[in-house]
């Protein structure tokens, strides 16, 4: 089984860390929305980046 790429962002907002899957990324101007406060976002925007 190959192993599902993730990436970690942190909410702008609350300071939450949490993960997307790749796909996501893939899409230009796909905003995410942090599963604890609601916020969206451009992954982008996330205040430690894009840690793959
Ligand atoms: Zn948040």
């Amino acid at each position: 089984m190959p192993m599902v790429k993730v990436y970690w962002l942190t909410c702008p907002k609350c300071g939450w860390r949490y993960y997307v899957g790749e796909s996501l990324l893939r899409i230009k101007d796909f905003p995410t929305v942090c599963p604890k406060c609601k916020h969206e976002y451009l992954p982008e925007q996330s205040s430690t980046g894009i840690e793959g």
